[in-house]
């Protein structure tokens, strides 16, 4: 029987190195029957939660590793009667970070699929590895459901090759594959996907900037529902500068700075990933909430937050001259949806262009905060990764 004939139960997977986040849904009505997360897995007081039906479940266990963070959470789904039977989860979705040149689109999980995940561990070290963990906790657990890897990187394989080849000797790209891949690239799709939906146009006829803004941030200039650029590159470290990476800067700094401060290159890294953007400059926190609140007395803050902004407007712009026609630019992650203040920062600027803000709108929290007059449109898309990934186990599974 194909996955689409009746009402399916589809969980998508989310492993992080101690943490793995789950959401069940009834497919194709799409409707979320449960979801969670567990964190701090491999320690004594991991904790595990899941909402459904309007309730909270919060427990703090001892949990080893990642097959018993997904034994837990299908015993969990028998006990609060969210399924009757196990079987009845017909189709297990996993994010798995990078899918290399290999994967333009999200495949059925195999030997071969399972081979070429393991072998892309050399570009995302810190993540394929994690994500093969939950795929094969999943498949001990759960051997009858369909498995799909569904990659961030995916999305971005429409780029054309100057857009992805970068300028250092080519025998890198050949030996090493470096080149963009670019990133969120489920999120990207979605919220482009749903946009096209929602005014009711082909998204093959639209053009669109998606920016979404959150902890990690990138921007992606998508053609008629394709990617054609995006900010992230090689690793999600590049483009616009985020909660704690540097994104783009001078590659320079680097040689420079292990120099004068004796750095190695694994410090070099772990200074760019998880010192620096909002933290770095600020110097008080990597979080949006706390800079917005910080920069009305702390200059430090403030420049971070005008940092922020200018380099999201400077892709903004790179990426109107990309595409030539562009018929409305998305927000969306944890700032993009939430901070009125840096959408109307990133936008009002705009208005040379024939872009028109309506800070009414923009600050009542309406989907669409562009003026009837402008020439392009402005939109706040709440994405939906999960939701994207249980899509894409039925289409891939048919
Ligand atoms: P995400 O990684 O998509 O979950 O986004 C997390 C980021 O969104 C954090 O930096 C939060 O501070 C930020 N965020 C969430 N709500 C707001 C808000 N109301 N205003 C500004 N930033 C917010």
């Amino acid at each position: 029987m194909s996955l689409n004939e009746t009402s399916q139960k589809i969980i998508a997977i989310n492993a992080g190195s101690s943490s793995l986040k789950f959401q069940l849904f009834s497919m194709p009505d799409e409707v979320s029957l449960c979801q969670g997360l567990v964190e701090r897995i491999g320690l004594a007081d991991a904790i595990f939660t899941m909402k459904f039906n309007g309730q909270k479940v919060s427990k703090t266990i001892s949990i080893a590793n990642h097959q018993q963070a997904v034994d837990m959470l299908l015993t969990s789904l028998i006990e609060y009667r969210i399924v009757a039977d196990l079987k009845e989860i017909q189709g297990v979705g996993h994010r798995v970070a990078h899918g290399g040149e290999y994967f333009p689109d999200s495949a059925i999980i195999n030997d071969d699929t399972i081979e070429k995940i393991t072998r892309l561990s050399d570009l995302a070290p810190l993540h394929n590895p994690v994500n093969l963990t939950g795929i094969h906790a999943f498949k001990q657990a759960l051997p009858d459901a369909k498995a799909v890897a569904v990659f961030d990187t995916s999305f971005h394989q429409t780029m054309a090759k100057p857009d992805y080849i970068y300028p250092i000797p080519y025998e890198y790209y050949r030996k090493h594959g470096i080149r963009r891949y670019g990133f969120h690239g489920t999120s990207h799709k979605y919220v482009a996907n749903h946009y096209a939906e929602m005014i009711g146009k082909p998204i093959a006829d639209l053009n669109l900037i998606t920016c979404h803004l959150g902890n990690g941030s990138s921007i992606c200039a998508i053609k008629g529902g394709e990617s054609v650029h995006t900010s992230m590159g090689f690793t999600p470290l590049a483009g616009v500068m985020m909660g704690t990476r540097c994104g783009d800067i001078d590659p320079s700094i680097l040689p420079f700075l292990a120099e004068k401060e004796s750095l190695t290159l694994s410090q070099l890294n772990e200074m760019m990933n998880s010192r620096s953007g909002f933290l770095g400059v600020s110097e008080l926190s990597h979080d949006c909430r706390d800079i917005q609140q910080a920069s009305k007395t702390n200059q430090q803050a403030k420049l971070a937050l005008d940092m922020f902004v200018e380099r999201v407007r400077a892709y903004v712009g790179q990426y109107l001259v990309k595409l030539g026609r562009v018929d409305a630019i998305l927000f969306t992650g944890g700032i993009g949806e939430n901070s009125t203040d840096i959408r109307e920062s990133v936008c009002c600027s705009l208005e040379p262009l024939g872009i028109f803000v309506d800070v009414n709108k923009n600050r009542s929290k309406s989907t669409i905060f562009s003026t009837q007059e402008s020439s392009i449109s402005l939109a706040v898309i709440e994405t939906n990764e999960e939701l994207m990934i249980a899509k894409d186990v039925m289409r891939v599974s048919l």
